[in-house]
């Protein structure tokens, strides 16, 4: 019983990595999923493909209407890049509330995006954006596929078994604002418990647009299109604040109504309007 270790140091030779992969091979970008994952299910044997080495991985790079990220890029650089912060706050503050320190030196948007996990911080925001998923196969060819097309479920994702992420594609919205809230079991380390990610269009005292995105209160994160509808063509007053607690709190009966978490999370709801509200309109 063993491990066998593929370091391709380029695309190239990932694709020549991929071409002869079975069941029993994986992705390894930062570890902090997988190790975590190997050890629960006793995995001793099968074949790794360490994707660190690959710097054609990293990169932050900024188009006119778009931004471009590399699979590899860990959430540190995410959280400290001017053109992340500049474009996408949201993507920025939850990469910087991602688990801790070591664990955000290390986790990378790639592992992220491929892991699905309902609690995951990134997923939310770039579904927020209407992001790509760019991925390379054993054939060398480059698929891309919304991030919603990508994520089907708890923990399971639509890419085929010789597919690897290799870059993510955030969208620009210009004149639009962004902000990212998250609710954990504890201080430092969390995994959210819920969390919210919203970008508005406003015009003096008016919401012009908005769109909405609950994570980690269902499979996937998904559109919370009743609040998007109320909070569209609103006056930014007095009212608004508690009229939002109260529709969030309705998106939530309507996401879990039979779930036992549905009282607590229908409160703590309002905890995150709180704080998207001070980042967006207070
Ligand atoms: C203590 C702790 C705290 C955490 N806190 C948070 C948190 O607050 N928020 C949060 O969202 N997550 C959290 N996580 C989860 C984890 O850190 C993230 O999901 C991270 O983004 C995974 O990235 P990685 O590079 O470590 O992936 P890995 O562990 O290397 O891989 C994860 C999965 O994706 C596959 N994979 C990796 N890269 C690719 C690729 N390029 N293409 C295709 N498949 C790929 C792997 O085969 C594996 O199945 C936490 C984890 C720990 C251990």
């Amino acid at each position: 019983m063993s491990m066998i270790m593929k370091t391709p140091n380029n695309l190239t030779q990932l694709v020549e990595c991929l071409k002869d992969i079975d069941e029993n091979t994986y992705a390894l970008s930062g570890g902090t999923d997988l190790i975590i994952k190997m050890k629960k299910d006793k995995i001793h044997k099968g074949t790794l493909i360490d994707l660190k080495g690959i710097n054609e991985l990293n990169y932050i790079k900024e188009e006119n209407d778009f931004i471009r990220v590399g699979a590899g890029t860990t959430f540190t650089t995410i959280e400290e890049s001017e053109i992340i912060k500049s474009n996408c706050i949201c993507v920025s503050l939850a990469s910087g509330q991602v688990g801790s320190t070591q664990i955000r030196n290390w986790a990378t948007i790639g592992g992220n995006v491929a892991n699905a996990f309902a609690g995951a911080d990134l997923i939310p925001t770039l579904l927020l954006m209407d992001s790509k998923v760019v991925t390379i196969n054993s054939h060398n060819e480059r698929i891309e596929r919304s991030i919603d097309e990508v994520i089907i479920g708890l923990g399971k994702n639509s890419l085929n078994r010789d597919e690897i992420i290799i870059e993510i594609i955030i969208p620009k919205y210009k004149g639009y604002e962004s902000a990212f809230a998250k609710l954990g079991s504890r201080t430092r380390v969390t995994i959210s418990k819920l969390n919210m990610s919203v970008l508005l269009k406003k015009e003096g005292n008016k919401i012009l647009d908005s769109r909405v995105v609950l994570g980690a209160l269902g499979p996937k994160a998904f559109r919370a299109t009743m609040v998007e509808e109320f909070l569209n063509d609103k006056e930014i007053d007095e009212k608004l604040l508690d009229r939002f607690y109260e529709v969030l709190s309705k998106q939530v009966d309507e996401a879990i109504p039979t779930r036992k978490s549905r009282t607590y999370k229908r409160e703590a709801i309002k905890g995150l309007g709180s704080d998207i509200y001070k980042q967006l309109l207070g």
